[in-house]
């Protein structure tokens, strides 16, 4: 096992993966901008370094600061956590190469899954079930790509083969509107990742988020954690995640389970990862791959007592997985909230100085945050300041323990979108379950928030 671990992350991730650490007796390097010097898990840790000022690309995606940083502090393995560069193919290479073990995929296989239509070719030729689409990218004659959408079917969805983050996608109705659409797409696309690849997909009209989460270790063995429900999305982005998926039948589950298990196994894939799907009609279709461990990993964690950051450190380390798919078992539900700093109904970024935090606490309610009393949420990244996860035996009881957990939490001095969780665990289409990746957004055109 290590002995010491750098992570090149902040914020809640940072100091989940510096807790896993010290219970696993590694020390943890944490690295920081200018901007997070204030960081508990800064203070806390068993050695910090400064990476650079406050702007990511000079700190958190700064790949020499973070590799010296490893370097001066005698660390043998980097945890990249989620963002910044988890999935960059490039820096994994760096970190291999400098004599480090990198805590997640080979750089080939994030290079695959990083390009969503090698990543899509790959997953056909292992088997697991896609959208229809082109077959890869589009071609520049506008011929030939309205011949695709006619023979895909309207509407179809302009994707960027580089894209993330619910960016660079575009849905087109009618073939009037394609070829235009394409070449957006494709200018931002060229703009926003530096690749202007683009391709084409079927747009499924009201598919639920269904992913499966898999881990899997050097020596072929590779298990699915059961699926992840992130249908309630504002732009393509997470706003409510649960697992299980309300009402889809387990033998469904245990099948794409499976496929995905296989295919880890094909491609010899090493570490935590996800599978995306859409989920219509009683059918699956791969979207993306996430070669990392993902925001939402603690609702599996409850409902299967495996921890995920230890396990990606220990199958890093060289170990075998320490449970087969047999030994893996699902009990009860779980839920995660988001909390953003942020207006609730305006979306609008609200950083700032906390003056008043309180945690919600009590059976079944777990909070993954790095934020306290006078806390300072500095303005330069993602505005996601924490978690509130509550897990109960039926899906009914975590839904009441999550209303109690987001009625004890008081954040003052900044804005949340807790208000607008309180409102949709209360709303009866919610509490039914299972509804679809449109759902919130056309929830926020219709309702006036409710005054509290
Ligand atoms: P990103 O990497 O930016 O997260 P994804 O490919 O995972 O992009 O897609 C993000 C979201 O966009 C999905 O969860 C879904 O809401 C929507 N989406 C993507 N592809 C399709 C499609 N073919 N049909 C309908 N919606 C889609």
């Amino acid at each position: 096992m290590f002995k010491k671990i750098l992570v090149a992350n902040r914020g809640e991730i940072a100091l989940r993966i510096q807790r896993a650490c010290r219970e696993l007796g590694i020390k943890a390097v944490m690295v920081y901008s200018e901007a997070d010097r204030d960081a508990k898990y800064v203070k806390l840790a068993d050695e910090a370094v400064c990476i650079g000022p406050a702007p990511s690309p000079l700190s958190y995606l700064n790949m020499p600061a973070i590799i010296s940083a490893a370097e001066v502090t005698d660390a043998e393995a980097i945890h990249p956590g989620y963002g910044f560069l988890s999935e960059n193919a490039d820096f994994a290479e760096r970190v291999e190469k400098s004599g480090f073990t990198f805590i997640g995929p080979t750089p080939e296989n994030i290079r695959t899954m990083g390009d969503k239509v090698s990543a899509k070719q790959a997953m056909i030729k292992a088997g697991v079930p896609c959208v229809p689409g082109s077959d890869g990218e589009l071609p520049d004659d506008p011929a030939l790509i309205k011949r695709i959408a006619k023979a895909i079917g309207y509407p179809v969805i302009i994707k960027a083969s580089g894209g993330g983050g619910g960016r660079g996608m575009r849905v087109v109705h009618t073939e009037a509107a394609l070829i235009n659409a394409v070449q957006m797409t494709k200018a931002e696309a060229g703009a926003a990742f530096g690749n202007p690849a683009v391709y084409m997909e079927k747009y499924l009209q009201n598919p639920r988020h269904v992913e499966i989460q898999v881990l899997a270790d050097t020596f072929k063995n590779a298990v699915y954690l059961g699926e992840r429900d992130c249908s309630m999305q504002r732009r393509h982005q997470k706003v409510i995640e649960e697992a299980p998926a309300p009402g889809i039948p387990r033998r469904l589950i245990e099948k794409i389970g499976e496929r995905c298990a296989a295919a880890c196994k094909k491609i010899g894939y090493r570490g935590a990862g996800t599978f995306e799907f859409l989920y219509e009609n009683g059918e699956f279709y791969f979207i993306e791959m996430n070669t990392r461990v993902q925001v939402e990993h603690p609702i599996t964690e409850l409902i299967t007592g495996i921890d995920i950051v230890r396990t990606q450190i220990m199958i890093a380390a060289g170990e075998k997985l320490p449970f087969t798919q047999r030994q893996v078992e699902f009990k009860g539900h779980a839920i995660e909230c988001r909390v953003n700093a942020e207006d609730p109904y305006k979306f609008i970024p609200s950083p700032g100085r906390i003056t008043t935090w309180h945690a919600p606490g009590g059976p079944g309610v777990r909070v993954d945050t790095h934020v306290y009393n006078n806390y300072f949420v500095p303005p330069n990244y993602d505005s996601m300041i924490g978690k509130i996860i509550a897990y109960g035996d039926t899906r009914e009881q975590a839904i009441a323990r999550m209303r109690t957990a987001l009625l004890e939490t008081v954040v003052e001095g900044i804005n949340t979108n807790i208000p607008l969780h309180q409102d949709l665990m209360v709303d009866s289409k919610f509490m039914e379950g299972g509804t679809n990746i449109h759902y919130l957004e056309e929830w926020l055109t219709h309702r006036t928030p409710s005054k509290r």
